[in-house]
């Protein structure tokens, strides 16, 4: 990363204020990463401006020649996978197993929509008129205001600049005030590529300042958000007002489901992947357990040998099982949370404290709660953190009651060898993802992502349904019959 400013209008310029975002490293807090003078509203409205100025330009070149911008935008970002790896470690606390799989899915979606161009049309159909073609076309709408979250400081950020841009809008880009510098990295890829002066704007500074600006600024038609569920609602109110194309991806509370007949050692394996994998801080983790009592002891047993005996600490260092929470306030929510299961009536089996030997950073044990009730905060709120709520459920039916009884519907998860079983909990569950036989974690490219109920509202994200958020259809009726001929009236 070489710069530690925004960019705007084709350069990067450092905001002239006297606020900065430090960027710590939570596994270390004595480590700055770096200082990024913050940005305000003055630098957001010229980079609104900008992206305005070059909108036309932009919308005119060819489809598939954009694509191209991200291609190359792709063989550069190849070079740079340890350097974007480490970034996010440095910056989010997951591990660099992580760090890595993240930064190849970020990869892959740009190599996703690098072709997506070659594919940008709408539909032919028959008309009811002789001699009319009638189809419809898929068109830019203008300035998209992107804001992103912190624990997917690379991915969310190319599944969101990458269809835009392809789609044919300009872009003004948020990212979370925790991550800036893989935000910068990214930038600097696209940058590298070509993208033309203006197309692609980043301005680095707070939500309630920079973020509220895009959000609230008549200019500004698309507006892609991922975060928490207050913020995203608020957004979406005021987005909606002023007439915009809103999609917000928020909140879960993800159901891994285990019947009797499930496979327990490679269930077990897969709660302890969705729970305590990037230390919980994922919309996709495994926060909730709900098991059949017959194989509930021989889970448990598996699941909390693991979480007392992970390595945690600082994820750089390759033996390293589970890094920290990204922040101070994320690390008090965490063990706030806990507090709240202990006097709730929960039963703490294993972890429930700060884990004190890991470093000097915001490290919590891998915890899991077992004898939870459905009327707990700890069932119904998103901590994300590794924290576990283990519930039990005899029938299926059950089991499908008690995970759809949240406000959130991101993904869910079936271990069954029952495919009737899997069939009903498939059709029945209510998130906009689901898993059978895996767990709850994970997306690809090609495949839309995104959730139902307080999870998400607007399209889904990556895939095909990415371009068409970023795009309107227009509906084209061509008369070519001749001078004289009999015209029906539709
Ligand atoms: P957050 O606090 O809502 O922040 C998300 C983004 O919104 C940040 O860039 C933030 O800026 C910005 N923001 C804050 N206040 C704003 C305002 N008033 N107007 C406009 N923008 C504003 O969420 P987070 O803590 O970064 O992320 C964690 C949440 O994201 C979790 O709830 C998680 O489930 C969710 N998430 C969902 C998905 C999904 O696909 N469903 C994927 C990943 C994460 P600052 O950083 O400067 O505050």
């Amino acid at each position: 990363m070489a710069h530690t400013g925004s960019f705007i209008d084709g350069e990067w310029i450092t905001p002239d204020s006297s606020k900065t975002i430090r960027n710590i490293n939570p596994a270390d807090t004595t480590e700055v990463i770096a200082e990024f003078p913050a940005a305000g509203r003055e630098e957001t409205l010229r980079a609104i401006e900008a992206a305005k100025k070059a909108y036309s330009s932009w919308r005119s070149v060819p489809a598939p020649e954009r694509g191209r911008f991200i291609a190359r935008a792709v063989e550069i970002a190849r070079k740079r996978i340890d350097e974007i790896a480490e970034t996010i470690t440095r910056e989010e606390g997951k591990i660099l197993a992580e760090a890595r799989g993240e930064t190849l899915k970020g990869i892959n979606v740009l190599e996703y929509y690098a072709g997506a161009g070659f594919r940008l049309g709408g539909k032919t159909l028959p008309s009811e008129v002789p001699n009319t073609a009638t189809y419809t076309i898929r068109q830019p709408l203008g300035v998209a205001g992107l804001i992103t979250p912190w624990n997917f400081p690379w991915a969310i950020p190319c599944w969101k600049i990458a269809p835009a841009l392809v789609a044919g809008n300009t872009v003004v880009f948020k990212p979370a005030s925790s991550t800036p510098a893989t935000a910068t990295i990214l930038i600097e890829i696209l940058i590298e590529a070509g993208i033309p002066s203006g197309v692609l704007n980043m301005v680095v500074g707070s939500g309630s300042d920079v973020g509220k600006t895009i959000v609230e600024h008549p200019d500004v038609p698309l507006l892609s958000f991922t975060g928490s569920n207050d913020v995203g609602s608020a957004l979406y109110e005021s987005g909606s007002r002023k007439g915009a194309k809103v999609t917000c991806e928020m909140g879960g509370k993800n159901p891994l489901v285990a019947l009797a007949d499930a496979d327990v050692e490679k269930a077990a394996k897969a709660v302890i992947a969705g729970a305590f994998g990037s230390t919980g801080q994922r919309c996709t983790a495994t926060s909730r357990l709900i098991v059949h009592p017959s194989i509930k002891e021989k889970m448990l047993e598996i699941i909390c040998e693991k979480a007392r005996t992970m390595v945690i600490g600082n994820g750089l260092d390759p033996k390293t099982e589970m890094g920290p929470s990204v922040d101070e306030n994320q690390f008090n929510t965490v063990l706030n949370y806990i507090e709240i299961g202990k006097k709730e009536g929960a039963k703490l089996l294993v972890g429930g404290e700060k884990a004190v030997d890991a470093g000097n950073g915001y490290f919590v044990q891998p915890t899991v709660f077992d004898g939870v009730t459905r009327d707990m905060r700890i069932f119904q709120e998103e901590i994300f953190g590794p924290v576990l709520s283990v519930v039990e459920a005899e029938t299926l039916e059950e089991a499908i009651d008690l995970a759809n009884d949240v406000k959130y519907g991101l993904t869910s998860s079936i271990f069954t060898s029952d495919i009737n079983a899997a069939m009903k909990f498939v059709e029945e569950v209510h998130s906009g993802m689901t898993h059978v036989n895996e767990p709850t974690i994970g997306g690809e490219a090609q495949l839309p992502f995104g959730g139902v109920k307080a999870t998400g509202v607007g399209d889904r994200e990556m895939a095909e349904e990415g371009i068409n958020f970023f795009t309107e259809l227009k509906t084209v009726f061509i008369n070519y019959a001749p001078t004289g001929e009999r015209s029906m009236i539709r």
